[in-house]
């Protein structure tokens, strides 16, 4: 057998044969991003056992690109005015996996490609149990278990496993209140990208090399450096409020992803917090982007309130932020271990109420 025919081996696990095919002879930044998305999958055991699983189920009618939903991307897109719908509908977007909690768009030989990690709905998840309001229905412990859970899922030491071992039982009205703003988040997320792509951002002598996944440790390197678009200060508060301003939302529309967004700054702020207390070197050091509460309170400041926005809850929940950062620093500086071991952490013990009984990885899912 020849070279390439093993190589190409190595992708039929995750990949059909069609895009086996275009992943060796890229001519497009669609053949690209399912490259990229491809590698990184193939070279991370844990997640190449996920899709792995994934294509097995869906024999026969499996595709790797379509497993990743652009409906994020779809929706921003929709509410343009014609001429923006037009510029943006042409570049090229979607998830892939990365612990940068932020988008990119990479600088290509077949043009820009707008991506954001696929890991954060994950992220937001297991952020928003913790975080959303839910009196005592969620007890502390798996409150915070759930944080840790969240944070890990970034760090990329939590494997992604979650349709095979959920980690928990959620009462059904939790689950859909935790699940309820994601879309709107990644919608912002996304927004963002396109609003530094359609607002004359992307300078091409302006570029960094940034890797698709941060080392955690030092004995770790940076995975595939990339070549990505660098912003300023500046246009970063801008594309953020453009995210928001740029679609032609109606005032409902508007209240739940400007919400939706400043949660996900108090999501991102406690990542950032736990990064740059245990990272050899801060992943945020690459560029000069403002700190999530910059952009919280940008956000807050800049963007009108909608009908029915309660601005003083908002100004509040900082605090809220505050609290649980100097607690979940406190817990990253005597358990390292919960952060740093890979594998899979649980909302509680097995056989409790909100962890059901015990799966047995390889016995009961694979
Ligand atoms: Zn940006």
């Amino acid at each position: 057998m020849d070279e390439i025919k093993i190589r190409k081996g190595f992708f039929r696990p995750v990949c059909n044969e069609s895009e086996i095919e275009r992943i060796f002879s890229v001519s497009n930044a669609s053949d690209y991003l399912l490259k990229i998305r491809a590698e990184t999958i193939v070279d991370h055991m844990r997640l190449f056992r996920v899709y792995r699983n994934k294509a097995i189920r869906n024999e026969g009618k499996w595709s790797l690109e379509n497993s990743f939903d652009p409906s994020h991307f779809r929706e921003f897109i929709r509410y343009l005015d014609p001429g923006l719908k037009a510029v943006c509908t042409n570049v090229c977007y979607g998830n892939m996996f990365s612990n940068d909690p932020n988008g990119s768009v990479f600088k290509t030989d077949y043009g820009p490609i707008i991506t954001i990690s696929d890991s954060l709905k994950f992220f937001f998840k297991f952020m928003h149990l913790t975080l959303l309001n839910f009196e005592d229905e969620v007890p502390e412990n798996i409150r915070w278990n759930s944080l840790r859970i969240a944070i890990r899922v970034m760090l990329k030491t939590e494997a992604l496993d979650f349709f095979m071992d959920p980690r928990g039982i959620l009462p059904e009205s939790i689950a859909k209140a935790i699940h309820a703003p994601i879309p709107n988040q990644m919608l912002f997320i996304a927004g963002h990208e396109f609003a530094h792509y359609v607002l004359g951002h992307l300078s091409e002598s302006d570029t960094v090399a940034k890797p698709i996944f941060f080392a955690i440790s030092s004995d770790e390197d940076d995975y595939k450096p990339m070549k990505a678009y660098n912003s300023s200060q500046k246009q970063e508060l801008e594309a953020d409020v453009q995210s928001l301003l740029l679609p032609k939302f109606g005032a409902k529309e508007l209240k739940g992803l400007f919400e939706a967004a400043l949660l996900w700054f108090g999501c991102l702020e406690l990542y950032e917090a736990v990064c740059n207390a245990m990272w050899p070197r801060s992943p945020w050091a690459y560029r000069t982007h403002p700190t999530a509460r910059e952009r919280y309170e940008n956000l807050l400041m800049s963007v009108p309130s909608p009908p029915d926005f309660s601005l003083e809850a908002w100004k509040n929940f900082p605090r809220q932020i505050d609290h649980i950062k100097s607690l979940l620093l406190e817990d990253v500086s005597v358990n390292i271990d919960a952060y740093e071991t890979y594998g899979s952490a649980y909302l509680d013990e097995p056989n409790t109420e909100w962890r059901g009984p015990e799966l047995i990885d390889r016995v009961d899912y694979y």
